[in-house]
């Protein structure tokens, strides 16, 4: 087997790795990426992302008057990922992103001419526990596709280019390592089927989380609270998100933590387009905070679920149900304005920076979006009367269990209740809707008391959601330089691990649930982390 010499080896090409690459060239290093996919598809899972990223003390968060600061933020991340030991690794990175989201990630993005969009958005502000105290929710102006292709066009024209090399379609099998040093790589055309070993002073691993794949690792690490792995789960995340590498790393002594604490998304649906040889592709939404939320017999949830709160609490409780998924019950007028998709796809103004469609979409509602989605995709049920609504969910779903009676019962209530004026508003989704409408950001995106029932805002909608895996929140535990760490506590020499991959940092930053947009700044930090280390600076 011909043996291959490198400097350094980057294992994935996405935003991670990428990250990393940029960081080694920038100090005049040599550097090798390996990706198993197509050329056409570098930049991994960032480049259909939807871009937004946590920061804390942004330019746009100080015009906007959002008291911000790195120990708020601190504060709310160890609150809402329940950490209970602030020495842990994911919790001293928890910290460090904290305390250099804008030295190490945003100017870094804004020096490779990345942007934002002057209104900060405000998700997980939590359900029973405390998300968000402020927003801090940066949508890049373009998605992430626009990002992907600026980091990965300054890559690609680097000053430096000439000690890149990029090798597509090829697979890193399984990673060498001798006394505690990582010397190498086996690696696999997975082209023409041949396996060669390269030897490198460091490897560096950015081959991402294990939630895509055929899913296998994703069920086999099921949390006990999420009851049981549904069989209609969907793939939000990567084909090659299998997790093979954390298992030949587990082999040689360095297990993976926290693989159960995992980031799944409550409003799937099959995606219309499925991309080739990915197992059970999927579409996450961003579903209708207006929306009434609704078990497969069509039973509101108790305490209601709106969407933008907590999308671990909508997971678990949706789980908890016998069939385990959902509908979301709203109208045209309601659907138009506030649904959305979570990805660069679907969102054609945010990907194509088109300001005037933009504020178009935002006064007279995405009517292209929901027109789109209702002839791609059957989970959208369309009917002018509940009725009709409830007896095509129900030959839609062929377990026909849709009780017309009790959503009926349920919808009127709620209408009726915004009937009564504002003053009034007792039911939980009401008084949230309220909230939601008192910050300027997410008083664009909520309709104003919008009732379900109302005739003038037809046609009626059921959109039914599956359980969706998108995020790692566990991987291959790293120290604060992103080297990989054995189950004794030592370093593996010449070894490292980034983005999601290493559970967003330490193998797992999050603890048990995220703030959101803190997946892709986190590659950024514990990319350039590793890439600085190997060549000796600091950031
Ligand atoms: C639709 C969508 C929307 C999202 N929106 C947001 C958002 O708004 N904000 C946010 O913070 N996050 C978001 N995310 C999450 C975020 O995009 C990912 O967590 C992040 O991009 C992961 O980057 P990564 O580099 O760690 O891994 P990946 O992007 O998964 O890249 C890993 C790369 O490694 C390659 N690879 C895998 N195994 C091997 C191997 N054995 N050998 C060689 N190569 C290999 C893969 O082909 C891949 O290219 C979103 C994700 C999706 C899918």
């Amino acid at each position: 087997m011909k043996v291959l010499t490198y400097e350094n080896i980057i294992v994935g090409g996405g935003l991670a790795g990428i990250s990393a690459a940029i960081e080694l060239l920038d100090n005049h290093k040599k550097v090798l990426i390996i990706e198993r996919d197509i050329e056409e598809n570098f930049g991994g899972l960032a480049k259909k992302s939807f871009g937004g990223i946590l920061f804390s003390g942004t330019p746009q968060q100080q015009k906007a008057g959002i008291k911000d600061s790195p120990q708020l933020l601190y504060e709310d991340w160890m609150r809402y990922g329940a950490f209970t030991e602030t020495e842990s690794l994911g919790a001293q990175w928890a910290k460090f992103y904290s305390e250099h989201s804008i030295s190490i990630i945003y100017n870094w993005l804004v020096s490779k001419k990345v942007d934002f969009l002057p209104v900060v958005n405000w998700p997980e502000r939590g359900m029973d526990v405390k998300g968000n105290s402020v927003p801090r929710w940066h949508i890049t102006w373009g998605t992430g596709y626009d990002l992907s292709h600026k980091v990965t066009n300054y890559l690609l024209h680097h000053p430096k280019k000439e000690l890149l090399e990029i090798k597509f379609r090829h697979k890193v099998q399984s990673i060498i390592i001798e006394n505690k040093k990582a010397v190498g790589v086996e690696v696999l055309n997975v082209l023409t089927n041949e396996k060669f070993s390269m030897t490198s002073e460091n490897i560096i691993i950015a081959s991402g989380g294990i939630m895509g794949g055929d899913l296998k690792l994703v069920k086999s690490h099921w949390h006990p609270n999420l009851s049981t792995p549904p069989d209609s789960l969907l793939n939000g995340s990567h084909k090659y998100a299998d997790g093979a590498i954390h298992l030949d790393l587990e082999k040689k002594g360095i297990p993976s933590t926290h693989l159960n604490k995992q980031w799944h998304y409550a409003a799937g649906i099959p995606a219309p387009h499925p991309e080739e040889g990915k197992f059970k592709d999927g579409l996450s939404l961003v579903p209708a905070r207006s929306a009434i939320w609704v078990d497969a017999t069509g039973k509101r949830f108790t305490p209601p679920l709106v969407a933008y709160t907590d999308t671990s609490y909508f997971v678990e409780h949706i789980l908890k149900t016998k069939e385990q998924y959902s509908w979301s019950i709203m109208n045209w007028k309601i659907a138009i304005k506030e649904l959305a998709v979570s990805g660069s796809d679907y969102m054609t103004a945010f990907r194509n920076r088109d300001k005037l469609r933009l504020i178009k979409d935002v006064l007279f509602g995405n009517k292209a979006l929901v027109s789109r989605l209702i002839e791609e995709s059957d989970c959208f049920i369309v009917a002018d009367t509940l009725d009709d609504l409830v007896k095509k969910m129900n030959q839609q779903d062929q377990n026909n269990i849709v009780d017309l009676e009790i959503l009926k019962k349920d919808l009127k209530a709620y209408d009726d209740e915004i009937d009564r004026g504002k003053k009034y508003f007792n039911d939980e989704q009401l008084r949230r809707l309220v909230n939601f409408r008192l910050y300027r950001g997410d008083k664009i995106r909520t309709s104003k008391f919008q009732k379900i029932l109302d005739p003038k805002a037809g046609p009626l909608i059921a959109v039914k959601q599956y359980i969706l895996s998108r995020k790692s929140l566990g991987g291959i535990p790293t120290n604060l330089n992103s080297q990989v760490i054995d189950k004794n506590g030592d370093v593996i020499s010449g070894l490292y691990a980034v983005g999601e991959s290493a559970g967003f940092g330490g193998g797992g930053i999050h603890g048990d649930r995220s703030l959101e947009g803190t997946f892709l700044g986190s590659c950024i930090l514990t990319g350039r982390v590793a890439g600085a280390h190997i060549a000796g600076t600091t950031l």
